[in-house]
């Protein structure tokens, strides 16, 4: 093995946590076959058919959703491989596998009675749409009003949309032809009495068209994804009492009056959707997996892309300082969200059905941070790139498309963020407040200085937060002491996500086994930390946790990072495990100009028809 090879490696395995060969390589060798290469002049309706077609491919290749489920750890991987080709293909296996798959595991098992379905599911004879978004309930969720009413006479639960509010939003159904069985989130309503929400497995469409009594009509068309995302109502539409997926959240007496189980609506609630933080996690995954192929793609152009500069005429643009201080922090942004997103799944996969409030909150904040930071990096890259980076072929347009959809899917960011904010308000304090570093005699590199001064941002806007809910006007109500505080408690929760990041980055950075990716990876690290306390640069110096001229000196010392940063760059995007060969965006190629004029069908009659195609390594 040559030193490359062994910093590769050892980049790789930290990048994967140590799973690349077990659990991701064979999802990216599926991936070069031919059904995956671009394809120009399609409606949106065939691109959507075609993102079917792709995760059938997948399905027969890469196992059945039983297994898949059953070993989360394949499940991201299957989140985070596929959209880096079609980001369409995400969302029908994350529903299907995920969401709908899941559902019926966590909470149906391995019952007979179901097999029928169970069995269709698993072989992809059916796709499993999962329908909980209501037109008037998004965010608010929990208070859905699709009805299941239950009929003891015959066994049967009748399904039922009582207006246009509670019709089903979004969810996969306006390509009627598509044979389909979803599950339903409904109010189960039994004895004239509401129970609360629970997953149902309805029949919504077969290859003849929708079941009798469901109806659908396809939502607008939106840029990118030609996916079939639907509006779907019920029309007293009866299911046997079996397809309520109860599993331990109640039962039927012997003389089949229904039972919840103990317990207030709010929890069953939450029990019933239960697929929802593995999905958070696979959402992450897709993310942070568009963020790396954007500074890959970002990063191998601006390499080879020739500009004039001063005394130089042809100058790679990433010569350019003004580039590196967009790109590396970019790259930064995504290893610290690949190491955030790493341990978040390892504290998932410790104990994936007893989540605790401490996870919920990690999962959270892994979700809304990493969806949120690789939108910027994908609009950076994007940006980077000029008039390449607004071809679909050349993938990262594609990909900022994607992240506007991960940014609201499973849980709006700003309002996951809300919500684990005020429970970290509501946790009891721990001791006295952190004092503000002193900074004086400090150097900005310094890992300890970068530990301090996240550490008391969160402390001290946690604290002004707590005490800004508590010290209001008398009379206020809750919501008034909420409002108030909301943007502070924002700002806390966000600070905590960064200095998780920031500590999983260090872990990882003190994990390498060969001295280059240590260094680069401490130099990367630095470039995170440094980024991030540059947004909040006034507050610190506000504090006195910053001297002026260390608030001054930042952006030069960024600079700074970035022309230490830069020999190790091809290195540290070696280690994802992409390749031109793989991505097939011209821009990406060894020879991005022949790679584009064979695509475009402007290479002279002259050249070679083999041109040699942009190899990458594997
Ligand atoms: C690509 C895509 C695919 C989807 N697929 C499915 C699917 O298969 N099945 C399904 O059931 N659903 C699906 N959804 C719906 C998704 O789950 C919802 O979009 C999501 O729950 C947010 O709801 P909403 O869009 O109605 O936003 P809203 O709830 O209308 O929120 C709008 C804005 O208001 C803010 N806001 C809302 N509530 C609060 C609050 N309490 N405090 C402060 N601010 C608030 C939000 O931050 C947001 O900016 C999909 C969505 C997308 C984008």
């Amino acid at each position: 093995m040559t030193r490359d090879d062994a910093h590769r490696t050892d980049l790789t395995r930290l990048l994967f946590d140590g799973t690349y060969e077990e659990i991701h390589a064979d999802i990216r060798e599926a991936l070069l076959d031919p059904l995956f290469d671009a394809r120009e002049g399609l409606t949106l309706q065939e691109a959507g058919r075609l993102a079917y077609e792709r995760s059938r491919f997948l399905h027969g290749k890469l196992g059945r959703p039983r297994e898949v489920v059953r070993a989360p750890r394949r499940l991201f991987a299957l989140a985070e491989w596929p959209s880096l080709l079609d980001v369409s293909v995400f969302s029908l296996l994350m529903v299907h596998y995920n969401l709908c798959f899941g559902t019926v595991l966590d909470h149906g098992g391995d019952r007979p009675d179901l097999r029928e379905h169970v069995d269709g599911l698993d072989a992809l004879r059916s796709f499993g749409p999962y329908m909980a978004t209501e037109l008037g309930y998004g965010n608010n969720v929990a208070s859905l009003r699709t009805e299941a009413v239950y009929d003891p006479v015959d066994g049967t639960f009748v399904l039922n949309t009582p207006d246009a509010l509670a019709q089903k939003f979004m969810s996969y159904s306006g390509f009627t032809d598509v044979p389909k069985t979803a599950v339903v989130m409904a109010r189960l309503i039994a004895d004239g009495s509401d129970h609360g929400v629970f997953p149902f497995l309805v029949p919504i469409s077969d290859a003849h068209g929708l079941c009798a009594g469901v109806r659908a009509a396809p939502c607008p068309e939106k840029p990118v994804q030609g996916l079939d995302n639907g509006v779907t109502w019920f029309d007293h539409v009866r299911v046997p009492r079996r397809n309520l997926l109860l599993g331990e959240m109640g039962g039927f007496t012997e003389d089949g009056a229904f039972r919840p189980a103990p317990g207030n609506q709010r929890k069953r609630f939450l029990r019933a959707m239960s697929r929802i933080q593995p999905g958070r996690l696979c959402v992450s995954s897709s993310a942070v997996g568009a963020g790396r192929a954007s500074v890959y793609i970002a990063l191998r152009y601006a390499a080879q892309r020739l500009t004039n500069a001063p005394g130089r005429p042809d100058t790679p643009i990433l010569a350019y300082r003004s580039h590196q201080a967009a790109l590396f922090p970019a790259l930064a942004k995504v290893y610290a969200m690949t190491f955030l997103l790493n341990h978040a799944k390892r504290e998932f996969l410790a104990s994936p059905d007893a989540i605790t409030a401490d996870l919920n909150n990690l999962i959270s904040l892994t979700k809304a941070l990493s969806t949120w930071e690789m939108t910027e990096v994908v609009a950076v890259c994007r940006e980077r790139c000029g008039a390449q980076g607004i071809f679909s072929v050349n993938r990262i347009a594609d990909y900022g498309s994607l992240l506007q959809g991960l940014v609201t899917a499973e849980g709006d960011n700003q309002v996951l963020l809300a919500t684990t904010a005020a429970q970290l308000l509501a946790s009891r304090d721990d001791g006295a407040a952190r004092p503000a570093p002193d900074p004086a005699g400090r150097d900005l590199l310094e890992p300890a200085l970068h530990a301090e001064l996240l550490g008391y941002r969160e402390d001290s806007l946690r604290r002004a937060a707590r005490a800004e809910m508590t010290d209001g006007p008398d009379g206020q109500t809750y919501f008034d002491a909420w409002n108030g505080t909301v943007n502070t408690a924002l700002a806390v929760a966000r600070t905590r996500g960064a200095r998780v990041a920031l500590e999983s980055f260090r872990a990882a950075a003190a994990d390498a086994r060969t001295e280059e990716v240590r260094e680069a990876l401490g130099l990367l690290a630095s470039l995170y930390a440094l980024t991030e306390i540059q947004r909040d640069a006034g507050w610190y110096l506000a504090r006195g946790a910053l001297t002026a001229g260390q608030a001054e000196e930042i952006p030069a010392r960024i600079d700074a990072l970035c022309a230490r940063v830069h020999p190790h760059v091809p290195l540290l995007i070696d280690g994802f495990r992409l390749s031109p060969e793989l991505l097939r965006a011209p821009i990406a190629a060894d020879d991005y100009v022949a790679a584009f004029q064979r695509l475009a069908g402007a290479a002279p009659a002259d050249a070679p028809a083999d041109a040699p195609a942009a190899a990458g390594r594997s």
